[in-house]
């Protein structure tokens, strides 16, 4: 039988069995899972065979995964924690004032999320606060972002605009949703599904608990097959082991450009012949979406991508 993870108690797997009913499943004492050293071989998202032929149900097989966000080890053993595997998609929630998000953080979360193949979506949140210049600007981001391919929302948690058009989106999806506190969060996920915390409490990821009191993960089922991981998250490229070269290549419209450029190896910082410069010269590549892409490389510099695994 096959079904998805939803919850890690610490000492069993519950999985949403494709047929419907929820099983509480054992794995093995000797499953592991080839080449990756994790805290868990199993992890939340994880599509899995579970086998009935015992008494208790267990977990026999976990399919290839998608993608998978981790959580930079914080002990010596350098294992990995698995937040979520099979990620549909990356939704950060954005307020472009009140409190203002830096684009900078937008798009080192895009980076990543990209990084991670994870898709990813902005969720531009608080329209009702914003007239004139703030619209404006609302409006100029949204799209830059529409046109580099992420989706991108204008909704208000208060008013309810555009939160149908996001519920249509998620609906059957494995969500992450991430963005700095005070933009929304729980606001829209409220506005999402009221009462969603009181209804299914909180799934949230026992081992994280345990593990990482200061930045757990919480999951919230939507509705049938729909689900909202409510997680600090992704936030940095620190645990995405990558080249400076490679940068570029989670920046949709650069990676693009990127393919004229002279040299393979370009860094679109100096070098002769690159194409991404001369897309920035005339205005076909974004300045804020550049100086985003020099801040990550930058980074490099201070050698905080040294290889971690
Ligand atoms: P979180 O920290 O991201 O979970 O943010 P919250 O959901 O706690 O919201 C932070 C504050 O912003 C609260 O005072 C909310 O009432 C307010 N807020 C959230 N969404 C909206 C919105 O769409 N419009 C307005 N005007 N206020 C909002
Ligand atoms: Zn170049």
């Amino acid at each position: 039988m096959k079904g998805t993870v939803i919850k890690n108690t610490g000492s069993s797997f519950l999985v949403k069995t494709d047929q419907g009913p929820v099983l509480d499943c054992k794995i093995k004492g000797n499953f592991r899972i080839r080449g990756l050293r994790s805290t868990s071989p199993v992890a939340i998202g994880d599509r899995v065979t579970v086998n009935q032929s015992d008494s208790i149900p267990f977990i026999s097989e976990v399919d290839e995964r998608r993608n998978y966000i981790v959580r930079k080890p914080t002990n010596l053993s350098k294992q990995l924690h698995i937040i979520a595997a099979n990620i549909d998609v990356a939704l950060l929630v954005v307020t472009v004032n009140h409190p203002q998000t830096n684009l900078v953080f937008v798009d080192r979360f895009l980076a990543t999320a990209q990084a991670y193949r994870v898709p990813a979506a902005l969720l531009f949140n608080k329209t009702d606060l914003y007239e004139g210049a703030e619209r404006e600007y609302q409006e100029a981001v949204c799209q830059l972002y529409t046109g580099i391919g992420y989706p991108c929302f204008r909704l208000s948690a208060l008013t309810g605009e555009g939160i149908a058009g996001l519920r249509a989106f998620v609906e059957g999806k494995m969500c992450l949703l991430s963005g700095n506190s005070g933009v929304g969060k729980s606001s829209l996920l409220n506005a999402l599904c009221p009462g969603a915390r009181a209804k299914t409490g909180a799934i949230s990821d026992s081992h994280d608990k345990g593990m990482h009191t200061t930045s757990f993960s919480e999951m919230f089922e939507l509705s049938e097959n729909t689900y909202i991981i409510d997680t600090p998250g992704i936030k940095g490229f620190n645990t995405v082991d990558m080249k400076p070269e490679e940068v570029g290549h989670y920046f949709p419209e650069i990676f693009r450009e990127s393919s004229h450029c002279r040299y393979g190896n370009c860094t679109h910082r100096h070098e002769p012949g690159c194409a991404v410069l001369q897309a920035l010269a005339e205005h076909r590549l974004s300045e804020s979406r550049y100086n985003s892409y020099l801040s990550i490389l930058e980074d490099f510099g201070e050698g905080k991508y040294r290889s971690e695994f």
